[in-house]
């Protein structure tokens, strides 16, 4: 809409005419302040200012239009018959007029004006309509994230109290399941069916604290107890373990000896119970599975090799990634696909790294490395 403002009501009639002749709508008003009050109360592509008027001139109306804020973008077209002199021009600019015309008006001359002032408001109009829409957008997404985020936070408190609430009645179970076993005599029939039951105890136990740990890694709570130890205790005391509770696989340890390390000892076990008991897992007809240390560059390297069902190239590079399995072998052989992620969770705390080499039918080797002490660091 386009408001022509002039106190002749010839001038206003004939200008009104030529605009509507071209499809412009127009809105008109015979003084500056009636101006005023229209500019007020609905927007405006354009305003067609006469300079001469009495009460308020043309330059007074631009000049207050100018000083509000949702008024002083409107572009101004200035019409007059005697102020053609350079300063009178120069003042229409000045009070937030765009542009200026003189009388006797050429038609064409001022319509070409309305057109490209009429094509500038409806580009920056569009312009401003996509500025609006983007800003809901952003804001939509922001308040969907923020939605998810609070139902990951829900999700995750949820499995830290059911894995709490799951660990303490089997702690007690395992208790009283130890002294019932104890209460047998070796020969008895019962105890090999308690024993049984003790291993899957065991099993339940770690898938439990497996899934506390999940959700103490998303807290960041994580928390780390350093020592410096030996790291052949480790692996002795990892692989007796495992041992007990698959007697038929032979356990070999080769390496490098001696070697200390700063870091939580509980949870570097932790990390190589989880290789030791995928390499069985994973390796149901060959029984061997092998653990080598490595001294590299004052990284203790540890290896955890077995001849299972391997693992493809395209599966290698997602495997430590957080409940993860391979299509495949995710039918056969149960798990939450958490192992791996929590092991690499806690060998990146301790600066090291964990990666692997394998090859589908062959078997799997299985990487850690973390700094090992040097003797100048143990002095
Ligand atoms: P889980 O064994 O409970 O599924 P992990 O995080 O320990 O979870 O392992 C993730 C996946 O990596 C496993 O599902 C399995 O597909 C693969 N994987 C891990 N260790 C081995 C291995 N030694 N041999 C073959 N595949 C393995």
């Amino acid at each position: 809409m386009i408001l022509i403002v002039d106190d002749t009501p010839e001038n206003i009639f004939s200008l009104r005419t030529l605009l509507e002749l071209h499809s412009f709508p127009t809105d008109t008003a015979s003084s500056g302040e009636e101006a005023l009050k229209k500019v007020l109360k609905r927007s405006y592509a354009l305003i067609i200012l006469d300079v001469q008027m009495p009460a308020l001139d043309g330059f007074e109306v631009a000049e207050i239009l100018s000083g509000n804020s949702s008024t002083k973008d409107i572009p101004i077209i200035f019409l007059s018959a005697i102020n053609i002199e350079k300063k009178y021009i120069t003042k229409g600019y000045l009070s937030g007029g765009i542009d200026y015309v003189t009388k006797p008006i050429d038609p064409d001359i001022l319509l070409l004006r309305v057109k490209t002032f009429y094509r500038l408001y409806e580009q920056n109009r569009i312009l401003t309509e996509m500025q609006d829409n983007l800003k809901k957008e952003i804001e939509y997404r922001k308040l969907a994230q923020q939605e998810a985020q609070a139902a990951s936070r829900r999700k995750d408190e949820f499995m830290s109290i059911a894995s709490h609430e799951l660990k303490t009645p089997l702690s007690s179970m395992k208790a009283y399941v130890q002294l019932l076993d104890r209460s047998l005599d070796k020969g008895d029939k019962i105890k090999s069916y308690v024993d049984r039951t003790l291993i899957q105890i065991n099993k339940l136990n770690t898938l439990i604290t497996d899934l506390l740990d999940i959700s103490r890694i998303e807290n960041g709570k994580l928390k780390f107890n350093e020592t410096i130890f030996n790291f052949d205790l480790l692996i002795r005391d990892a692989a007796e373990m495992v041992g007990q509770t698959y007697p038929d696989y032979r356990i070999h340890i080769t390496g490098r000896k001696g070697i200390q390390v700063r870091g939580d000892e509980a949870r570097l076990e932790q990390v190589l119970l989880n290789y030791l008991t995928n390499a069985i897992k994973y390796s149901p007809d060959i029984k061997d599975v092998h653990i080598r240390t490595l001294l590299e560059n004052n990284m203790l390297i540890v290896a955890v090799r077995d001849s299972g069902i391997g693992i493809s190239k395209e599966d290698q590079g997602e495997l430590f990634r957080k409940f993860y399995r391979v299509d495949g072998s995710s039918h056969r052989f149960q798990g939450l696909g958490i192992g791996l992620y929590i092991c690499s969770e806690i060998i990146m705390r301790h600066k090291g790294s964990c990666w692997l080499q394998s090859e589908p039918g062959k078997g799997s080797t299985f990487f850690f490395s973390i700094p090992a002490l040097m003797q100048s660091q143990l002095q």
